[in-house]
């Protein structure tokens, strides 16, 4: 049999890019193999975001391109996979038959059978001497290869006795050293139970579920023995981890997911906390004593109502947990707080970032809390009043960076049903443009905060900047990726100093010039920097000492 080749292109959040990640790996596995370019793929896959409309547009656009391609080539097999998959089901099949498989987010255990098939049925139309199988029209058809989750995406409290066959997945994820250098991302939770009523999550992801606390650690340990150093714990509301043993359900050996209880929140301390239970502050401690190799552990996105202190006390009490926190405000006004069903008022959610810098902001030793968030601009009835409220709060929540997104009404959402869509769309601009403004200004302020300072910073690849150079004087030659960066620069005979990019704990970019002849031992490596120099959003430094004990000190 000839390898199959494929494409797949990811869009949306990191939870996408980790199911990618390991979709990729099971593939990989089969014997596919992965190209850069759709344009000479046996499959082409699309990992969807159902977010916002304009993400879902992206895809549609590549659909409409890949299905000239495939009516020159009717081999070829098209797969949409993910949120959209779940949000337009059979309906996109429908409208685009130039997608054969359909695969919801908690389906893709599935893909590698449904690709299987997919590319049998085209190969069938194809052959000369076999008439098209019942149902397929044309050449152009669909071979309708469906995984969706469907009503049962939201799994009642039977699932704790179901087998959850998705867990396999992140269970079999392949750790190889070339895959992953340096940094990765591992999932605690899945889906979302909360409902804001703006957001498609919870009806394409399905109920919440946390993943046995055991089965994080062991994923992170092979994960730090084959070279990784940096982890980012995923989940929708992250630090609403919890695990409950006694209630555990073990199918075929195999501990299984759990759907967990739901609380009021509102908490200081997970009020379930004890022997047969793993908090969020328990897998956070558990993961930083136990894979002590994980020199940066990291979490998002956080929900303010449920952060407790004994959270806060783990990531001050354990120097390789990270004092950066991405939690996610959506809106200034109480008002709009109320209709998104965020749970929380301005008052409390300001006051957690109070508590939580106290805790945890210490510039003094090097270790300043940065904290990121999301609005949304112009959702139903916003007033100015309430727009001017937001910016306020970027004025007084000072993130380093904030994700800003004009209101995109979404079907199957309780926004879209029951509230009207009535800010005029250049006004939701407008309002976009001004929540951007004030946070760039923000942003370059709290950037300046640093200089001075001497941070700790984690060597990601060459610079973007280096990168271009690099381009053009060795065309072709392809880099491997840290984080997304090149890791490896392309062969260049010249001596000289190369800029170089990594990123504090804190999640800011650091720009540093280092000789070239040091430049690649350093990729994956934490180094102290002084910060003397800012432009924007980055930080420019230079070097104080190469994989710094600072660390170990502090930990006396
Ligand atoms: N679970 C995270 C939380 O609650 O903070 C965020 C997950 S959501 C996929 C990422 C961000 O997309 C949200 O924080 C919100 O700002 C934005 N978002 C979600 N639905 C949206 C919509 N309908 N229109 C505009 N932005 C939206
Ligand atoms: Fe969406 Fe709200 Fe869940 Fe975040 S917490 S994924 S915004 S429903």
């Amino acid at each position: 049999m000839t390898t199959r080749t494929v494409y797949l292109e990811t869009f949306g959040c990191q939870m996408n890019e980790l199911d990618s990640e390991l979709v990729a790996g099971a593939l990989k596995a089969l014997g596919y193999r992965f190209v850069p370019e759709p344009d000479h793929a046996d499959v082409v896959l699309y990992n969807t975001c159902s977010v916002r409309d304009h993400a879902e547009q992206k895809v549609r656009s590549r659909l409409g391109e890949v299905r000239d391609r495939k009516m020159r080539e009717p081999h070829v097999v098209v797969g949409v996979l993910g949120c959209m998959a779940e949000r337009d089901g059979e309906d996109l099949i429908r409208r685009m038959p130039v997608v054969d498989v359909l695969c919801g987010p908690g389906e893709l255990d599935k893909l590698p059978a449904l690709l299987d098939n997919a590319v049998r049925t085209r190969e069938a139309i194809l052959a000369d001497d076999a008439p098209p199988p019942p149902g397929l029209r044309g050449l152009s058809a669909s071979a309708r290869e469906i995984a969706l989750q469907g009503g049962a995406s939201r799994r009642s409290g039977t699932l704790a006795a179901a087998q959850d066959n998705l867990e396999l997945l992140d269970l079999s994820r392949s750790v190889s050293p070339t895959d992953h250098r340096g940094t990765a991302y591992v999932r605690i939770t899945r889906g979302c139970n909360k409902f804001c009523t703006y957001c498609v999550v919870p009806h394409t992801r399905g109920a919440e579920v946390h993943r046995p606390p055991d089965h994080i650690v062991e994923e992170c340990r092979r994960l730090a023995d084959a070279g990784v150093i940096e982890v980012t714990l995923l989940g929708q509301t992250v630090n609403h981890y919890r695990f409950e043993h006694g209630a555990a359900v073990t199918i075929g050996g195999l501990v299984q997911p759990q759907k967990g209880r739901s609380y009021a929140g509102g908490h200081r301390r997970d009020p379930f906390a004890g022997e047969a239970v793993t908090t969020f502050a328990d897998l956070l401690r558990r993961i930083h004593d136990e894979v002590p190799e994980i020199r940066r552990l990291r979490f998002v996105t956080s929900y303010p109502r449920d952060f407790g202190d004994d959270v806060l006390e783990v990531i001050r009490d354990h120097p390789r947990i990270c004092r950066y926190l991405h939690v996610p405000a959506q809106s200034g006004s109480d008002r709009m707080l109320e209709r998104m069903n965020r749970g929380y008022t301005v008052g409390e959610y300001l006051e957690f970032l109070d508590r939580a810098r106290a805790y945890l902001h210490q510039p003094e030793i090097g270790r300043p809390l940065t904290l990121a968030g999301d609005m949304i601009a112009g959702f139903c009835g916003e007033t100015e009043e309430d727009h001017r409220a937001s910016v306020a709060l970027l004025e007084r929540a000072r993130y380093k960076n904030a994700f800003i997104f004009k209101y995109s009404p979404r079907p199957g959402t309780t926004a879209f049903d029951r509230l009207i869509d009535d800010v005029p769309d250049e006004v939701k601009r407008r309002r976009n443009n001004e929540l951007l403004a004030a946070q760039s200004r923000i942003s370059e302020e709290v950037s300046r905060e640093m200089l001075g300072s001497t941070l700790e910073v984690m060597v990601e690849g060459f610079s973007e900047r280096q990168r271009k150079r690099s381009e053009s004087a060795a065309a072709g030659v392809v880099g491997l990726t840290v984080g997304g960066r090149s890791a490896v620069e392309p062969e260049r005979p010249e001596s000289g100093s190369v800029q170089m990019t990594g990123r504090t704990e804190g999640d800011l970019i650091v720009h540093f010039d280092v000789d070239r002849s040091e430049s690649k031992q350093m990729v994956g490596s934490i180094v102290l920097m002084r910060v003397d120099g800012v432009s924007g959003l980055s930080l420019f430094g230079s070097m104080i000492d190469v994989d710094s004990p600072a660390r170990v000190v502090r930990e006396h």
